[in-house]
């Protein structure tokens, strides 16, 4: 079969991430170059190397230049089996970027699967255990996917530590999603999960997202016992159609309150911006509705990793995306099947 050609010069790990799955969805080799090409450290770091060994196993596939700081890789995949498997990344490498390469993949498996990956959780710059539980999983669950996760152990960047469960069942045609509404709000919350630090640094957290972001249900949740330290600020909220949750890490030299007000502005952005979809969910999705051959969402204005992933996807599948531009800023992505013109 013909060797996919990827240039990774303009994007992150997502495009690697994302060809990895689409080879084992689609059984088309690639040869991505200039991995990582324009980050500060390029080529594959211990996660990104993570992600193409555990994309080996499920599907008996192969990687050559599979080496830590690799700019060049070919990856030719077998046919993804469903079981029960367990990748560690080895550092605090997110667990949730692991588990939606490998998702699409054990979709298409040959019976149900099981994943327990230990890294981070929590990491700034990837899907916080809570996004993928109660944002990215319920939006394919809408798509027709029977998918959970749980959280085992919290592990905060930049130790690590924890461990994420997942139970996959065989979905091998998922459902067309068209979500340009987001419906009346349900509920919101907040959320400061905390480890091995003083409590009044959550507690501060807590109470300056509280002013930008007021609601009944919020707390402060120890995570304890475990390795390492950390606390993040996570707002969550449910409408009937979707749901957002945005994140904010503790850092040194960052007061607690400007980490809780982070989070609560960028709430403030989503729900003000009246879409149903927001930044991260946008770029998450684009693969799974390019797996269903037609949909469309409604979102913010989207950040690099939407054409950077749109770039990737239309390599491997007869599809092709518009994004169009709507009142208010908003952004209307529809997908067509580049075989109906
Ligand atoms: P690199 O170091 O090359 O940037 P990476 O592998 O860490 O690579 P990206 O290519 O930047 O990652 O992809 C990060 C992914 O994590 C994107 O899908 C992005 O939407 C998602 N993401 C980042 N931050 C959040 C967040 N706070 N909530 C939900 N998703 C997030």
């Amino acid at each position: 079969m013909k060797l996919i050609q990827l240039d990774g010069t303009s994007g992150g790990g997502q495009m690697l991430r994302t060809a990895l799955s689409l080879a084992m969805v689609t059984g088309q080799p690639f040869r991505m170059t200039n991995i990582r090409g324009k980050r500060p450290k390029p080529g594959l770091m211990r996660q990104h190397l993570t992600c193409v060994k555990a994309a080996c196993e499920i599907s008996g596939g192969t990687a050559d230049g599979a080496e830590i700081g690799a700019t060049e890789l070919v990856f030719r995949a077998g046919k993804p089996r469903g079981g029960n498997y367990q990748f560690a990344i080895g550092t605090a490498g997110s667990t949730g970027l692991l588990f939606q390469t490998l998702l699409p993949a054990l979709l298409h498996a040959d019976g149900p699967s099981t994943l327990r990956l230990e890294g981070g959780t929590h990491n700034p710059m990837a899907p916080p255990f809570e996004f993928l539980d109660r944002v990215f999983l319920p939006a394919l669950r809408r798509m027709g996917a029977e998918v959970s996760i749980s959280l085992v152990q919290s592990g905060f960047a930049p130790v690590g530590g924890g461990v994420i469960e997942c139970e996959i069942q065989p979905c091998p045609q998922l459902a067309a999603t068209n979500l340009h509404e987001r419906g009346e709000l349900k509920s919101m919350s907040l959320r400061v999960p905390t480890r091995n630090l003083p409590i009044s640094i959550a507690g501060r957290m807590l109470d300056a997202a509280l002013v930008q972001f007021p609601c009944d249900d919020a707390t402060v949740e120890i995570r304890e016992p475990g390795p390492g330290r950390g606390v993040c600020c996570l707002c969550e909220a449910a409408f009937e159609n979707c749901e957002e949750l945005t994140s904010s890490f503790g850092e040194t030299n960052v007061t607690a309150e400007r980490v809780g007000r982070r989070a609560a502005k960028l709430m403030q952005d989503f729900i003000s911006s009246g879409t149903p979809v927001g930044r991260h969910l946008a770029d998450q999705l684009l693969l799974p509705m390019a797996l269903a051959g037609s949909g469309g969402f409604t979102t913010m204005v989207p950040d690099e990793h939407v054409p950077t992933n749109i770039s990737v996807i239309e390599k491997f599948l007869p599809v092709k995306f518009q994004i169009e531009q709507a009142d208010r800023g908003r952004r209307v992505v529809t997908l067509a099947s580049a075989l109906d013109g």
